[in-house]
């Protein structure tokens, strides 16, 4: 199977943000991740759940069931919508879903918090760690490009390069397309208002981005002892252009199949140690 194929068996509607940034990680262990599927851990349900438990800080959560993928974007753009509109008039958004190409890669993320202050914009993730320690720098350089991968999408919503037109293309959807009537009944049950054509939608969401500043350069990530919450330290970096478009044409080349993935090199063979798939290669 080339690559390319594995866009369209694993990833159909868009590479996530997530992905790329484990690829930093480890490229032959998000391989075998896509393969054969990740355990999840402990410290990653954790991680989930303090995420849901912030996210619900600033929001009341409800449980909906998407049905068509017409439903599944709308959700996403509906997220959007709600998202910036608290963050305009409330200065903060958690949870904020985001669309957009990374060179020709489609890819979807989520990201963790924004605030906007003074009209600047920033962007800033919390991570749990089961350690009351810093992480390595290799695993700053993942959560760093993860970040500025975001801070690249919301760039390019801000200046309209990412608009409804592409979204409509990847996605393959007419003019015409609305969510389904079963997935309509259901917000409207539980109160909720969302338009029904896809591209209406997507015109309402992406025009509010526009009203944003472009996101400061520089970004935190705050890393956080699981067992108490208690803050461990602040990791603040500043988008760097040139490392970050490298790691952006490493990232594509192994999902248009240039290349196969490649495995940690000798110098960061320790990675191995904690490794699910060690066993198998
Ligand atoms: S064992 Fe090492 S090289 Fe192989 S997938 Fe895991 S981290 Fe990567």
């Amino acid at each position: 199977m080339s690559n390319g194929d594995l866009i369209q068996k694993y990833r159909p509607n868009g590479v996530r943000i997530t992905d790329l940034s484990a690829q930093l990680w480890c490229e032959k262990q998000l391989e075998f991740g896509l393969e054969k599927g990740r355990i999840e851990t402990r410290e990653m349900n954790k991680g989930t759940e303090r995420h849901k438990e912030l996210h619900e800080e600033i929001a009341t959560l409800v449980k909906i069931e998407p049905k068509i993928k017409a439903d599944y974007v709308a959700l996403r753009l509906h997220n959007i919508q709600v998202g910036l509109e608290r963050l305009i008039v409330e200065g903060m958004t958690r949870e904020l879903p985001v669309f957009g190409k990374i060179n020709s890669l489609f890819v979807i993320g989520i990201v963790d918090e924004l605030n906007l202050k003074d009209n600047d914009l920033v962007i800033l993730d919390t991570k749990t760690r089961k350690k009351d320690t810093m992480p390595s720098e290799a695993q700053k350089r993942t959560t760093r490009f993860q970040l500025m991968l975001y801070n690249k999408l919301i760039q390019e919503f801000v200046c309209e390069k990412f608009s409804t037109k592409d979204l409509m293309s990847f996605y393959g959807f007419k003019k015409s397309d609305n969510i389904s009537d079963e997935f309509k009944k259901q917000t409207t049950d539980i109160g909720i208002r969302i338009e029904p054509n896809i591209k209406k939608l997507a015109d309402k969401s992406f025009e509010l981005f526009q009203t944003l500043p472009i996101p400061e350069k520089i970004m935190n990530i705050r890393y956080e002892f699981q067992l108490n919450k208690k803050l461990i330290g602040v990791d603040e970096f500043s988008f760097e252009s040139r490392s970050f478009q490298k790691e952006c044409n490493f990232c594509e080349e192994f999902w248009l199949g240039k290349r196969k993935a490649i495995p940690v090199g000798i110098d960061n063979n320790w990675k191995c140690n904690y490794c699910e798939f060690n066993n198998i290669c």
